[in-house]
């Protein structure tokens, strides 16, 4: 197959607009949920400039182009660009992912990631990881720019057109870079690895309404820093870590039959872990089968999650794992599950069951063991049970 051909771009410094004082005479407004990388970026095309000239002129030489200037951009800098730009400081402030801090997370920039935001894995000019996401056909509008919602964890759809999101080129899967992107004369965003334009209309399927109700819920607490949930108030710091934690139920290897009841066998076959990956590591299509299963169990909550718990056996301490702080919404659902310890048989105690059984003259077999040894519907069902109880029928020692 012919490798895509480059599409003829408009890069900056073709036309470098004059500067006048300390005041960049061509500033487009900053977009709904932009982000401050992607303004930037359209400031510098604006202007004739490349991304880096911009911001030496404006801030000396301070390593921001080389950093997740969305999260790490000090505020020193904002009185600075206001001047340059007109903007306000305080709209300025709105383009950084600083402020999900106290709503979304409790965790300042740690410099290897941050809650609920999907890491870039800046290096240098080039993105490693599949940290922003892009929908082609917000890419198509007048005015194309990166949103902040690209960057949250708990996003998968766009809300606008009601369709999945990518996170890399459908073509060559390297991530989506929009500060390195540059429209050609057709207006076509080409990628920037293999320049297959990355805003043409395609035909993926629609989403589901389920995810994006609730991926609308989650985007609105982030904002306002709140929500409602059963005809109460809580704040969204506590929302997101009770889904925190439902994630953690989803992706733990200790939970992989939660995991199968709630995902495989409702929504697909895809596997959602079996790994240690972050959640903010994962893809997009990881994520999206995992926020599909919350969305079904906030439907019915917490019956449907009680539902599932049961019928993959699971139990509460394997629930609650070493966790200490679990959001009360979560964990009074907890509280009503069975605290008692399952019997959790030990491969000794099932052969000399069955040698009893052979002693007697009895069969051995899969029921006949379980009665031997008392054991409860949920004890029977347990994996590790199960396989015992197996190795005790087929007489291995
Ligand atoms: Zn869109
Ligand atoms: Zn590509």
């Amino acid at each position: 197959m012919d490798a895509p051909v480059r599409p003829q771009t408009l890069g900056p410094c073709r036309h470098a607009v004059r500067v006048r004082g300390n005041r960049w005479a061509s500033v487009p407004p900053p977009q709904p949920d932009e982000l401050m990388s992607s303004w930037l970026h359209r400031l510098a095309r604006a202007n004739g400039r490349s991304d880096h000239t911009l911001c030496s002129m404006m801030f000396g030489p301070v390593p921001l182009l080389t950093r997740d200037l969305d999260l790490t951009m000090p505020v020193a800098l904002l009185p600075v660009l206001s001047e340059w730009t007109g903007i306000s400081e305080y709209r300025l402030s709105e383009l950084l992912l600083t402020t999900l801090q106290g709503k979304v997370t409790g965790e300042s920039w740690t410099g290897t990631g941050c809650r609920w935001v999907l890491p870039l894995g800046v290096y240098h000019r080039v993105r490693r990881h599949h940290g922003l996401q892009y929908c082609p056909q917000c890419l198509a509008e007048p005015i194309a720019y990166a949103r902040r919602q690209w960057r949250y964890a708990f996003v998968t759809e766009c809300l606008e057109h009601e369709r999945p999101l990518f996170d890399r080129c459908p073509t060559c899967a390297s991530p989506f870079m929009f500060h390195r992107m540059h429209p050609d004369r057709g207006q076509r965003w080409g990628c920037a690895t293999c320049g297959e334009a990355l805003n043409m209309p395609d035909a993926s399927a629609g989403s589901k309404y389920l995810l994006r109700r609730q991926q609308a819920r989650l985007v609105a607490a982030a904002g306002s820093g709140g929500a409602r949930m059963n005809c109460r108030w809580v704040s969204s710091l506590t929302l997101f870590n009770g889904y925190r934690f439902l994630v953690h139920t989803l992706t733990s290897s200790r939970l992989k039959h939660l995991a199968k009841t709630a995902i495989i066998d409702r929504d697909g076959t895809l596997r959602p872990s079996g790994t240690h990956t972050e959640f903010e590591r994962m893809g997009v299509y990881l994520r999206r089968p995992i926020m599909l299963a919350l969305a079904t169990w906030m439907t019915d909550w917490p019956d449907r999650f009680l539902r599932d718990v049961r019928s993959s056996c699971s139990s509460r301490s394997v629930l609650m794992g070493d966790r200490r702080h679990i959001p009360f919404w979560i964990q009074e659902v907890l509280d009503t599950l069975p605290t008692a310890q399952p019997h959790r048989l030990t491969s000794q105690e099932v052969q000399s069951c069955a040698r009893w059984l052979r002693a007697g003259g009895q069969a051995i077999s899969f029921d006949g063991l379980c009665r031997a040894l008392s054991l409860s519907t949920w004890e029977r069902m347990l994996p590790a049970n199960r396989v015992l109880l197996g190795e005790g029928v087929s007489g291995l020692d």
